[in-house]
């Protein structure tokens, strides 16, 4: 329940007229408990003992303290300083105290670490599950943040590839210490790590990277240059560059191992539609230290290892911007009366609330069957199968959608979803980075290719469990017809976009049947799968106590 403005602030008298039929501050929520599709595909996935835990979590980032940091750190966007009074170079990026506050709430909860801890796999809920569950909640509320927050856990996937490396720097990771002071990391009580891959002339293409590396003592030194590096102030950062063997994978920390600082150079801090709160920087590498990581010419190899969590992760984000701007939309809604009648009661709104609430559990249940296989691939070859062909399908499905679900619902606030107290606007910038950044949409769907032409059987193998796990279900087995038919032709990328979405759709529909009730389950297929879909929300023919219903579970009252 969130508090009215009266109780709030105090009865709402103006000289001119009284405040009324205004929905009061989405704020002081319980994230975990207000959300039962969340709980529900928690559940599914194993994940039902840590129900105590997220709610405790839920209600901190659900919290108004939280909501204000986010709106701080998004308006007091970083500032590079690249020379200090005297001429000399400082490269440093200066954040506003709210952002160093949400990292410290996130290292201290664990966002970067508790998947690597000892006793993750020991413990009784699956890992990744529920720190998936605590980073969509914390998308909800701010997502620049999150951004060194997902690189620094994926960091050690690409770490494992040089073990004396890894065993100095992952307890500095595991720390639940934020520590943002600029000195060499190891005098740090915890790290964060970056990312550096994209040059000016190819970003997908990472092969045209022409950053040289050449051997020097204990490490290399790099001459070249990144077009886009985010959270420059990290204490290392993971970089491909061009060695004498090929395209490496390497760890440049921040400080040279004497101490001095290391020949970042940082030419500007873009200039962005979003994601204001965390910076991405231009840089030049003046003959910058780094260690190498795994071998010369594996820097594909090694590096993806990281990619495929980042990508998790910008799933699970773009799941928790959706759910922020639907919950957003059914709280106004059910406060604000038109005509006499809450708007949220009014047909046509509800069919348009309803249909983006499909989305939104579909969105959830998929994330969280992700990141179920996720936690069962070391031991289980089918469920590495389906993270390998998931992934970018799920990205790309997810990562696309939340865009356009932002748009409707900052339409359904009216004139106040288009002011920035709103919040809507920052979600709506925010929106589409998640499909840009780690593989875009055309790069998912070409993955997807790439998983069947490569892993052919395991990866055929995940389309007959999804054929068995959606039997019966509306749609579903043409879609499946469709899929073998499609992904087996020659010309497969002429038609891959349509065949992921589907792909995607299909496995949100498996992940519905094993998380919502059956009825949800059946809306989704038909209006998805069965039925040609609208690109614009509130067209399905929805049974007449359909929308109600789906409505209610999004939100309880
Ligand atoms: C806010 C922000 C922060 C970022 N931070 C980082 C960072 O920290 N580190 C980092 O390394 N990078 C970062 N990036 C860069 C990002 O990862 C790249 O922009 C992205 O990978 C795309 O690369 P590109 O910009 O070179 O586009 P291109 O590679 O030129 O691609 C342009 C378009 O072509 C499509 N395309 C590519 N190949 C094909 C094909 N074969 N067939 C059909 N279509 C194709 C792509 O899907 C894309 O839509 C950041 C980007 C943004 C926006």
């Amino acid at each position: 329940m969130t508090r009215s403005d009266t109780e709030r602030f105090g009865p709402q008298r103006f000289d001119t007229h009284e405040v009324t039929n205004q929905s009061p501050l989405y704020v002081d929520i319980d994230l975990y408990m207000s959300d039962p599709p969340l709980q529900a595909a928690v559940a599914a996935n194993g994940g039902a003992d840590a129900t105590a835990d997220l709610s405790v979590f839920g209600r901190r980032w659900g919290s108004a303290d939280m909501a204000e940091l986010a709106r701080q750190a998004n308006e007091n966007t970083p500032r590079l300083k690249t020379y200090d009074a005297k001429g000399f170079r400082r490269d440093v990026v200066e954040f506003h105290p709210a952002y160093h506050q949400l990292m410290a709430e996130s290292v201290a909860a664990g966002l970067q670490a508790s998947t690597w801890e000892d006793d993750a796999s020991a413990a009784p809920a699956p890992a990744e599950v529920v720190r998936a569950a605590r980073f969509y909640m914390a998308a909800q509320i701010e997502t620049g943040h999150l951004c060194p927050i997902t690189m620094t856990r994926a960091a050690v996937a690409a770490l494992a590839a040089e073990p004396e490396l890894a065993t100095r720097f992952v307890p500095k990771i595991l720390s639940r210490r934020y520590d943002p002071h600029f000195v060499p990391w190891s005098e740090k009580t915890g790290v964060t790590l970056g990312m550096g891959m994209t040059e000016k002339q190819g970003g997908t293409d990472v092969r045209a990277n022409t950053t040289r590396a050449d051997p020097t003592g204990e490490g290399y030194a790099l001459v070249g240059h990144k077009w886009f590096m985010s959270a420059p102030m990290c204490d290392g950062f993971l970089v491909l560059a061009q060695a004498a063997g090929g395209l490496t994978c390497f760890l440049m920390p921040r400080f040279r191992p004497d101490g001095s600082v290391n020949g970042l150079r940082f030419q500007r801090l873009k200039d962005k539609l979003g994601n204001r709160s965390n910076a991405s920087s231009e840089v030049e590498f003046a003959d910058a230290f780094a260690w190498r990581v795994g071998d010369e010419g594996r820097g594909v190899r090694t590096i993806i290892n990281m990619v495929q969590l980042t990508r998790l992760d910008c799933v699970v984000a773009s799941a928790g911007i959706m759910r922020m701007a639907l919950a957003q939309a059914i709280h106004h809604t059910r406060h604000r009366s038109v005509f006499g009648k809450p708007l949220a009661d009014q047909p046509m709104m509800q069919a348009v609330l309803a249909d983006m609430a499909l989305d939104a559990e579909g969105a959830i249940a998929l994330v969280m069957r992700l990141a179920r296989a996720f936690d069962r691939a070391a031991d289980d070859p089918h469920e590495a199968a389906r993270a390998r062909l998931l992934t970018p399908a799920v990205k790309f499905w997810v990562c696309k959608s939340a865009p356009a679900l932002v748009y409707e619902a900052m339409e359904c606030l009216g004139g106040n979803g288009y002011v920035e107290e709103s919040v809507l606007p920052r979600l709506y910038r925010e929106a589409p980075v998640n499909a840009i950044w780690e593989g875009s949409g055309n790069v998912m769907c070409l993955d997807v290719l790439r998983a069947l032409a490569h892993d052919g059987a395991a990866v055929q193998a995940v389309l007959e469990r999804l054929a068995d796990e959606t039997k019966g279900l509306p749609g579903c087995a043409d879609a499946i017809a469709y899929l073998r038919r499609v992904l087996a032709d020659p010309q497969a990328e002429a038609h891959a976009r349509a065949a992921v979405e589907r792909l995607a759709l299909l496995a949100a529909a498996a992940a519905l049947r094993a998380s919502a009730p059956q009825a949800v389950c059946e809306v989704f297929a038909r209006a998805r799968l069965a039925h040609g879909r609208s690109a614009i929300y509130g067209s399905p023919s929805f049974g007449s106590a359909e929308p109600r219903q789906l409505v209610g579970r999004a939100l309880p009252m």
